[in-house]
């Protein structure tokens, strides 16, 4: 190859992503609880609006996502103008990494945060700093420690991923009010809807200029496979970012299932009540069975065995009786399995297949 031919700095930095696993050699029936997946699939109204979008394949989509954008802004209370809609958060989270970071500045995420930050903050070419959590959390005092002249982006999903604990009203008051005002502070909020309660931080976006929130229809709205998210911002933060979206970066048919899906409220209601239940009795079932779990404000938990290789036999384990959950070593949590909150005979299941492996069932 030519040396000639070189990628932009950083490209060559990134280390691939690695999504959850959906297959088991051998099983026919799996239980993937890897990937955060809203055991029950989206809304009927969603299913039925994006197979209406079918007729219509041969029109460009609307540029400007309007309906989308209202749909949600009402749903939340929110400004539509201060919304911008992505494939998938992601998107979004790339516009605000291509916009805000670059060559010689610096991005900070933390020690257990979600593998996309630090790819791309590559992309963009700029430095991701990792710096530690305490006990699984995400601690401010470290990220303020670590903000320098070149600090241009600090990352953290809340509830955080793979972890599923929370920083309190308080604690993200304290971090945004310690940042200096040229940092904009980007809260991820993909699992938002399974913390009682919880706005998700658009409070502090309305709060401080220097605030972003994302937000995800692969998680509670059940549509990860259809790709559509959205931030929010002040509305200058959110002009930069339109600049460098593509104008027909959504399909129709997205906007359309997720307009219906954000709508629905009582089903989003009934997920989220599932969720709580089960997260909750199966958290139990754990700690009774022995391995240590944190209160998780998301979709999933941390299962926390004694070491690595325990971990490692366990998974073995799961996946001989066809579940598949996510190994946490590359979040520096190689002692740990996280588990998404499945069904009612999904979590039996687990509960199951853990309980012959601790020799307690
Ligand atoms: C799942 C997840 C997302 C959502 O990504 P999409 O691109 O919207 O599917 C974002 N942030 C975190 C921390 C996640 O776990």
């Amino acid at each position: 190859m030519s040396d000639a031919i070189r990628p932009q700095p950083g490209i060559m930095d990134i280390a691939l992503y690695v999504s959850g696993e959906s297959h088991v050699a051998g099983k026919t029936e799996i239980l993937k609880l890897s990937s955060n997946e809203n055991p029950h699939g989206p809304s009927d109204r969603a299913k039925a609006a994006f197979a209406g979008a079918a007729g219509n394949l041969h029109r460009y989509p609307n540029t400007d996502h309007g309906p989308l954008r209202r749909a949600i802004a009402g749903v939340h209370g929110l400004d539509p103008d201060r919304i911008i809609c992505g494939v998938g958060s992601d998107e979004v989270l790339q516009f605000i990494t291509q916009c805000y970071a670059g060559p010689g500045d610096e991005v900070i995420t933390t020690r257990h945060g979600f593998s996309m930050y630090p790819i791309l903050a590559h992309a963009a070419g700029a430095l991701p700093v990792e710096v530690p959590e305490t006990d699984r959390r995400v601690d401010v005092d470290a990220i303020l420690a670590a903000v320098s002249d070149h600090t241009r982006l600090v990352f953290i999903a809340n509830p955080a991923n793979p972890t599923g604990t929370m920083l309190t009203e308080g604690e993200l008051r304290r971090l945004i009010e310690g940042l200096p005002p040229y940092v904009l502070f980007v809260h991820d909020g993909a699992y938002t809807e399974f913390a009682e309660g919880f706005d998700g931080g658009a409070a502090l976006v309305d709060a401080y200029p220097n605030v972003i929130m994302t937000r995800t229809f692969s998680k509670i709205y059940g549509l990860g496979g259809l790709r559509i998210g959205w931030g929010y911002a002040q509305r200058e933060v959110i002009d930069v970012l339109n600049r460098v979206r593509q104008p027909f970066n959504l399909s129709q048919a997205q906007m359309e299932a997720a307009e219906a899906a954000v709508r629905d409220i009582d089903y989003t209601r009934w997920c989220q009540d599932e969720n709580a239940r089960w997260r909750d009795w199966l958290r139990n079932a754990l700690v009774q069975m022995g391995v240590g779990c944190d209160e998780s404000f998301a979709n999933f938990l941390l299962a926390r065995f004694d070491t690595a290789d325990e971990a490692a036999a366990c998974d073995a384990a799961l996946k001989a009786d066809g579940i598949i959950v996510r190994r946490t070593a590359g979040y520096h949590l190689p002692e740990c399995l996280r588990i998404t909150v499945g069904d009612e005979a999904a979590c039996r299941r687990v509960v199951d297949v853990i309980g012959r492996f601790k020799g307690v069932r």
